[in-house]
């Protein structure tokens, strides 16, 4: 079985304060053949809040876990009955100025690629390709027994089917779309088997204490091979998932630039961390680079 995933990662007591200069990011974007690895902080501004950070929920709200999902039927209740909720606050979540000059940067081929620890699918939705979703998409449920795949959308329509009347108000949403509903909230909440084999369902993201499948890893291993530099916006890099693309870059002296408003763990490895808000840094960046329509 796999560890326990840390949450609890701080920053050292003084951590080195950020730089507000966008002149390095605004460089390497001009050199082209940047890789992109984003994480929560982008998605804030759209209104889905990050774990960490100011105001993050991580405080209030533990992450369910793909142990607890797997053998529990009460965490499963759980979980769809809150993550029932959060969707329809992801369903009305727009992208943002980040999503959008990251979006206008691949048009003008200054990227070599998008990875994104989020999934909210707000790159996509900014009109972003070919982004590789490292965590998974909430767009998607599999069947954990016969391996099918199947839209959420449609999985959504029969809960709110199977569960007229369920209207509670959650105490705050999560990036995981999993919103805080307390047990009474949850109530008799009736989860819905997969429609071809009657199997457990699960979102198609990966949950903490579970690995990125593999392949993904690698095809994001290729991608930091073969960028020229790597970007990283609005991640703290807590988990080992981005932090060791973070890692790969620096260890085969690729720069690696942050912007993110507060200290990552990857700072060490960066030649600069730029704490700004994501969508002002970002639509800064691109008036330098004289990118219009972001
Ligand atoms: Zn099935």
């Amino acid at each position: 079985m796999r560890m326990r995933p840390t949450l609890s990662w701080t920053p050292a007591e003084d951590p080195p304060p950020g730089s507000t200069d966008l002149a390095p990011v605004a460089d390497a974007l001009s050199t082209g053949g940047v890789l992109v690895l984003s994480g929560a902080g982008i998605s804030t501004e759209s209104g889905i809040p990050d774990y960490r950070g100011v105001g993050g929920s991580l405080s209030r709200h533990t992450p369910m876990t793909y142990q607890d999902f797997t053998a529990d039927g009460r965490a499963r209740r759980r979980y769809w009955a809150r993550s029932h909720l959060g969707w329809r606050t992801f369903g009305r979540a727009r992208p943002n100025a980040g999503h959008r000059a990251v979006a206008a940067f691949a048009r003008h081929g200054l990227l070599s690629g998008v990875i994104t620890q989020n999934v909210d699918g707000l790159h996509q939705a900014a009109g972003s390709e070919g982004v590789v979703e490292l965590h998974g998409s909430l767009d998607r449920v599999v069947c954990l027994s016969c391996g099918t795949f199947s839209p959420r959308r449609e999985l959504a329509r029969r809960l709110e089917e199977a569960n007229v009347g369920f209207e509670p108000v959650a105490a705050g949403i999560n990036p995981d779309g999993d919103a805080d509903l307390t047990d009474e909230q949850v109530g008799d909440f009736r989860v819905m088997p997969c429609t071809v084999c009657g199997g457990i369902l699960k979102p198609d993201v990966v949950f903490f204490g579970e690995a990125v499948p593999p392949k993904r890893v690698e095809h994001c291993r290729e991608l930091v091979h073969e960028a020229a530099s790597l970007l990283v916006l609005g991640s703290s890099l807590t988990v080992m998932s981005g932090l060791r693309f973070v890692r790969q870059a620096a260890r085969t002296e690729k720069p690696v630039l942050i912007v993110n408003l507060d200290p990552t763990r990857g700072d060490r490895h960066a030649v600069t961390r730029v704490a700004l808000p994501l969508g002002t840094a970002l639509a800064a960046v691109a008036g330098r680079l004289g990118i219009p329509g972001h």
